[in-house]
């Protein structure tokens, strides 16, 4: 078996009975929107990871590129060389967990990681040529996260160590807020404080790293002092706010519009059961629109019963357990429903709208993971069309 090229996957998803049309009109909005918010001398990493919040990682790095970001964000090192293949030639950051087993790939394809241990920084050294140029890297501090990142007190020590006097290049110092979409800034404030603090005694010997970075969306809105000279937005590019939090001041345009089509439409006796389990019971004569979606495509399983869809400018519920591939919805207020009609699953129809953040309350989430998650099996297109990459 030949392995999946990323071009061969794209041909793949051009058949999904599931759209997803990327307004990049409405990227470029959101992307105007974040420049707004911050001061002139503070640069953006736009975060493209999980294949761009599930708008795709290529297209969308191109168009950002062409806005004028010059660094990105993602995940993997899988990621990273994703978009190096497709000609992305600006920094890429790696902000993931990392294995040795990745690290030649890493270097070969130019990416820069995200340094949170001792034994990672050794493990890259090993692998440089003995006289290549020091290593960009940028280090990972822990101030509260509690996840990734070397402990607040022991950075100055870790720079200290051997990779760092010669092999590598400390290109940035950053840290991840845990808790910067809260009402509370208290523990955003002790974060930031720990972080800063670390800068000044690093400054003091006379060390200069040249980026310094906390903040993710919630950073970016709500705690200024969080900016430093480069912020990691990630989902309000996508055009969501971060948190509950919906003051944030930032007027978002969603990026991402899911569309389908109904398949077949049936009449159903009042009192028959629909689908697995019998889990829902008509109570009138209806009218039943069979949908080509399902968990598979990413829209969560526990919206049966629950979720909506628009139809003809309306709100449509799905009845009967969501099947892997299929569900169904109760059109019996709208009779002149037809196969082929299109079905509205995210985004607007008419004077109607459903958002990722009404979904993701529906199915007690957030609308990061609603986004992902219809990013995996749908045809992708995009407005306007296509261009080459400008590096
Ligand atoms: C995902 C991520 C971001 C972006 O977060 P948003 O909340 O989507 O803005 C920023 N920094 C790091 C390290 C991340 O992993």
């Amino acid at each position: 078996m030949t392995p999946t090229t990323p071009a061969l996957q794209f041909t793949r998803n051009q058949l999904s009975p599931i759209t997803a049309t990327i307004d990049l009109l409405n990227l470029t909005h959101n992307v105007g929107e974040v420049r707004r918010c911050i001061s002139p001398g503070c640069d953006l990493l736009a975060v493209v990871k999980a294949d761009a919040y599930g708008h795709g990682a290529i297209r969308v790095s191109q168009t950002l590129a062409n806005l004028g970001i010059r660094r990105f964000g993602v995940a993997t090192v899988q990621e990273g060389m994703e978009l190096r293949t497709f000609g992305l030639n600006h920094p890429i950051l790696v902000m993931g967990a990392l294995l040795p087993a990745q690290l030649s790939n890493l270097i070969e394809h130019r990416l820069t990681p995200v340094i949170s241990s001792e034994e990672m920084a050794v493990h890259l050294t090993e692998r440089l040529d003995a006289h290549s140029a020091p290593y960009p890297v940028h280090i990972k501090v822990d101030t509260g996260m509690r996840r990734l990142g070397i402990p607040l007190d022991s950075v100055l020590g870790f720079l200290e160590t051997h990779p760092f006097q010669s092999r590598l290049q400390i290109e940035g110092l950053m840290t991840h807020l845990a808790d910067a979409d809260n009402f509370d800034p208290k523990f955003t404030d002790m974060q930031l404080k720990g972080f800063q603090t670390l800068l000044n005694q690093i400054q003091s010997r006379g060390k200069v790293i040249p980026l310094q970075h906390t903040a993710n969306s919630s950073g970016i809105l709500y705690h200024q002092e969080s900016h430093l000279n480069l912020v990691r937005p990630g989902i309000v590019l996508y055009g969501y706010p971060p948190g509950p939090n919906p003051n944030s001041g930032m007027p978002l345009r969603p990026v991402m519009k899911v569309t389908t089509s109904i398949v077949q439409v049936r009449a159903v006796a009042s009192g028959d059961p629909l689908g697995y389990n019998l889990s829902y019971r008509t109570k009138r004569p209806s009218r039943i629109a069979v949908l080509p979606v399902g968990y598979a495509h990413g829209y969560p399983r526990r919206l049966s019963n629950k979720g909506m869809v628009l139809i003809h400018g309306h709100r449509v519920p799905i009845v009967g357990k969501i099947c892997m591939d299929m569900m169904l919805v109760d059109t019996t207020d709208l009779p002149l429903v037809q196969p082929g009609d299109e079905v509205v699953l995210l985004g607007e129809q008419g004077t109607e709208e459903i958002s990722a953040v009404e979904i993701a309350q529906w199915a007690e989430t957030i609308p990061y993971e609603i986004l992902c998650n219809f990013g995996l099996r749908v045809n992708r297109v995009y407005e306007p069309q296509f261009e080459d990459f400008k590096t």
